[in-house]
């Protein structure tokens, strides 16, 4: 089961979950305007996209 987890202060995630299928979030990036590439966990299904959980003002990492 993938989670997230912050380096900095430990503080571990849950995997996330579409509130529409209820089908786990997978992990993907995507790159803005700006050229910055952005984590972000959507729905498998295209149900939507979130942002990747952020914790002391960096983003979580996943672990599986
Ligand atoms: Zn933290
Ligand atoms: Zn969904």
């Amino acid at each position: 089961m993938a989670i997230y987890v912050c380096e900095v202060c430990g503080m571990s995630l849950g995997t996330m979950t579409c509130g529409t299928c209820e089908e786990q979030l997978v992990h993907d990036s995507i790159t803005t305007e700006e050229g910055e590439v952005v984590h972000v966990a959507k729905c498998p299904e295209g149900h939507g996209m979130i942002k990747s959980p952020m914790c002391c003002g960096q983003d979580m990492t996943r672990k599986d």
